[in-house]
């Protein structure tokens, strides 16, 4: 019997072997591998799905093995190229291995179990046949006995009808026959669409004459001599709707719904015609797909500059050899990344192999996706989370099989089932956006170089503002340094001016500096379109008792409420509680509660005012959850129906809207203020983006950063467009500090409803973290900081507590989180979350 490896899909850290029967082998393809496959299997007692990774013979007969119960669907889930990749996953994020395989597998796979009526082992099909003394309805039993089991559906069918279920009990107490639960094959979701197909030759006799008398007459000389008798009219005219959609789509299996929409009568007559074997009926599979008819097309690029050109050379080269290699693309914004991701794709097809194009929000997917589209039509598939259950899992099964080459999507289509990886693109590679908060926190730029590596493929990281890990590698050799420093069509890098806000602030004189203003007015008079940043959506951050001083608190986070106007109420960020618009101070109970601090509502609110005739559109979060209005949206700015556009770094990133003249940043340092070693990386990375969106066309473009901190270096540096030099004062106080990439670092986050809980659980962690660390005499490679309060105490009732661990020696600090993790399995209403390579802590 064969064995098969199997993770479970259960919070255990080791796979188990389990012996899979015979009966469970495709008897056509018995060396087929299993890898791959979904499988229930009998685990504590109960059962659980999991997944096989490898499968071979059996190699210690001394061991007591269980059986599988049964594979869950027809087809594996993944290629067996990514085994390898799941099991790094688990090992470097601490996470168990079937759960880490279930993140990565398409939300939405199903598991239905079925009947099934089968003879024993022990009976044989002669000694069967005496028994059946009944009279089974439709000669089940007969096939029972030549063919061993019956159908999940023909089992079905048995089972409900009352004398045939007496027959089965019968053979049940002399047993003969059992009963045991299969699953369903069908169990993924797929979508199968009824199709019909014409006779070839009369096919090809009616040809494109669909319509003419003849055509008719030797449609009924066919059925005629076919089944001997002469069809009706409406017949005939059914079958030459078919013939006539067949040729004319050039496909020859016809689906119902167009026939229907062609002739309404015919999709009732056909299954008749079919069941008299005039047509062929059969289910076809029908991918859904998630492009409609929203996506632009651009055309093929004529040349490429001189700078493209020299980038696309160097990256072709490790793709010729299939050797793994890592580009860090340094661009500035506007000089035309996207033909270099395009032009490598290209050449990765050519070697027959898969392209990995990662972006860090479905937003942003959309322009890349369009360029791809464009280029490579349907070898294109999507995976982001803008899909529905149905159309992700179309998409897998395309990637799958191969029908689809080129992947576009979000941080989880780094898990993308490419059988033969060549070419990965991480777009913005800087943001944010690739790492998972929660569940299994991985960073899918970083997974996506792990992948590359094991595949012999290629890696190209793009941005104009490359996170100072990033850059430190292509400065060292780890990766290849590849730069555009000129914008396409000899265009600019835009002016740049800092306005002071403190005079402003202190004066209560609203949100906008007169230069703001001035040049909102005159770039809506010149017909030209702006762009306002803030990085917060609703209307005011907080909301202030003005008789007792306190800021409204959610009840179930330590963070103050924020006011949204539409709809009027208070809204926590952070876990959704809401409170009416109307309520009282929670403290003092007065009604006097006052709005501080902004948000894209009040400021869409001010440009109004400014603008009375001004198209103004609010993009943030609550719009771009129904990407539907939010492509419209862009849809509309980019057809310049829109004159102003508010929004929060959603809009920063990757837009190209060529009238769009001005910029102006809200207030630049609101990020400056987090307890984040990277603040001030984060902080000349959004100014810098948001400030790539201007003078993309042939009108130059200005940008003006409203600031309370307009001498702090990350700025001044930003409006000077000095990305080498920031990054290089990055480098040196990381370096002296001992941060990421001098570091690494792992993240320990306790949570319990009781605060002295959350509170000696991290201490107990922190304790063994130290004595770990003397025992193995460590103590200058590894460093324990806190236990202390996270920077959000308390979160959905959940008080929570940190312990950072930092160290320069990756292989310890990996086996201490080990010892660390298995010390506190999950107990008790506590949590333990820990992320490895955390960015928000
Ligand atoms: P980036 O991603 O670097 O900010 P894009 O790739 O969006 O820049 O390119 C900016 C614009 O320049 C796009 O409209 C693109 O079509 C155009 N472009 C890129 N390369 C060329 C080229 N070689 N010739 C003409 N136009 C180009
Ligand atoms: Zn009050
Ligand atoms: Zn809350």
């Amino acid at each position: 019997m064969r064995c098969v490896e199997v993770a479970v899909a259960a919070p255990v850290r080791q796979t188990y072997s389990y012996l899979l029967p015979d009966n469970l082998v495709d008897e056509k393809e018995p060396d087929r591998t299993l890898v791959g496959r979904r499988v229930f299997v009998p685990f504590g007692g109960g059962r659980a799905s999991g997944y096989i990774l490898t499968d071979g013979q059996r190699q210690d007969v001394s061991i007591d093995l269980k059986e599988v119960f049964d594979l869950i669907d027809a087809v594996p889930l993944f290629p067996a190229a990514m085994v390898e990749l799941f099991r790094w996953l688990a090992a470097y994020y601490h996470y168990p291995l079937g759960q880490v395989i279930k993140t990565a597998l398409p939300g939405g796979l199903k598991v239905s179990v079925e009947p099934v009526i089968c003879l024993t082992e022990n009976k044989g099909a002669g000694e069967a046949e005496d028994w059946s003394t009944g009279t089974p309805t439709e000669g089940w039993l007969a096939r029972l006995m030549s063919g061993g089991s019956l159908s999940p559906r023909e089992s079905k069918k048995v089972l409900a009808d009352r004398r045939d279920r007496a027959t089965v009990n019968r053979l049940i107490d002399a047993g003969a026959v059992r009963v045991i639960k299969r699953c369903s094959k069908d169990s993924v979701g797929k979508k199968l669409e009824r199709c019909y197909r014409i006779d070839e030759e009369l096919s090809r006799e009616i040809g494109g004459a669909a319509g003419d008398p003849a055509a008719a007459a030797s449609v009924e000389r066919w059925v005629l001599a076919k089944i001997g008798r002469k069809p009706g009219r409406a017949e005939v005219k059914t079958l030459l709707s078919v013939a006539a959609i067949g040729t004319g789509s050039g496909a020859a299996d016809v689906p119902r719904r167009e026939l229907a929409a062609e002739y309404p009568y015919g999709a009732r007559i056909i299954e008749a015609l079919a069941a008299e074997g005039l047509v062929t009926a059969l289910d076809r599979r029908v991918y859904r797909s998630p492009l409609g008819d929203l996506l632009p097309f651009y055309p093929r690029i004529e040349h490429h500059s001189d700078e493209q050109r020299a980038a696309i050379d160097t990256i072709v080269d490790p793709l010729e050899r299939q050797a793994y290699r890592t580009f860090l693309l340094h661009g500035i914004t506007g000089s035309g990344k996207t033909e270099v991701y395009l032009a490598a794709a290209e050449r990765t097809l050519k070697k027959g192999r898969g392209v990995l194009v990662l972006v860090p929000e479905i937003a942003l997917a959309t322009q890349l996706e369009a360029h791809f589209v464009s280029r490579f039509g349907p070898l294109v598939a999507l995976l982001h989370s803008g899909l529905s259950p149905g159309e992700r899992f179309d998409e897998w099964s395309r990637i799958l099989s191969g029908a689809a080459k080129i992947v576009v999507g979000a941080r989880s289509a780094v898990f993308a089932p490419l059988p033969d990886l060549g070419l990965v693109v991480v777009d913005e590679e800087h943001d944010g956006g690739f790492k998972q908060q929660d569940g299994l926190r991985y960073q899918a730029r970083d997974v996506a170089i792990v992948r590359a590596k094991m595949n012999d493929a290629v890696v190209i990281l793009g941005s104009a503002t490359p996170s100072v890990t990033s850059y430190q590698h292509g400065r060292s050799t780890k990766y290849e340094l590849l730069q555009l420093t000129r914008r396409v069509g000899g265009r600019s890098l835009p002016e740049v001016s800092i306005v002071d806000m403190k005079k402003q602030q202190r004066q209560g004189a609203g949100l906008f500096h007169p230069e703001l203003k001035a040049a909102l007015q005159e770039t809506f008079d010149q017909g030209k379109q702006s762009i306002l940043l803030i990085n917060r959506r609703g209307f005011s951050s907080s909301v202030v008792c003005l008789d007792c001083g306190t800021m409204v608190e959610c009840r179930h986070c330590k963070v103050t409420m924020n006011l949204h106007k539409r709809p009027h109420l208070l809204l926590c960020h952070y876990c959704g509680y809401r409170l009416p618009s109307s309520t009282n101070c929670t403290i003092c109970g007065s009604t006097r509660l006052h709005p501080v601090g902004f948000g894209t509502e009040r400021v869409g609110e001010e440009v109004a005012a400014l603008l009375p005739e001004a198209r103004i559109a609010r993009l943030d979060s609550d719009i771009a959850a129904d990407r539907r209005t939010f492509l419209g949206l862009l849809r509309a700015a980019g057809k310049r129906e829109l004159d102003v556009l508010v929004g929060t770094q959603i809009l920063a990133k990757g837009l190209h809207f060529p009238d769009v003249t001005l910029v102006g940043i809200v207030l630049a340092d609101s990020g400056l203020s987090f307890p984040d070693y990277r603040a001030a990386e984060k902080t000349y990375q959004l100014i810098a983006q948001v400030t790539g969106r201007a003078g993309r066309g042939d009108t130059p473009g200005r940008v003006i950063i409203q600031t309370l901190q307009p001498d702090h270096y990350a700025i001044g540096l930003a409006a000077e467009h000095r990305y080498t030099d920031l990054a290089e004062q990055e480098v040196r106080i990381r370096a002296s500090a001992g941060f990421p990439p001098f570091a690494r670092l792992v993240f320990f986050l306790v949570e319990d409803r009781q605060e002295s809980r959350a509170r000696a659980r991290a201490e107990d962690i922190g304790r063994g973290a130290r004595q770990w660390i003397s025992g193995n005499a460590l103590s200058s490679q590894i460093s324990v900081l806190g236990p202390a309060p996270a920077a959000i105490e308390r979160l959905r009732d959940q008080y929570r507590w940190q312990i950072l661990l930092k160290s320069t020696d990756t292989a310890n600090l990996h086996r201490l989180t080990d010892f660390l993790a298995a010390s506190f399995q999950r107990s008790g209403g506590q949590r333990v979350l820990i992320d490895v390579d955390p960015e928000n802590m």
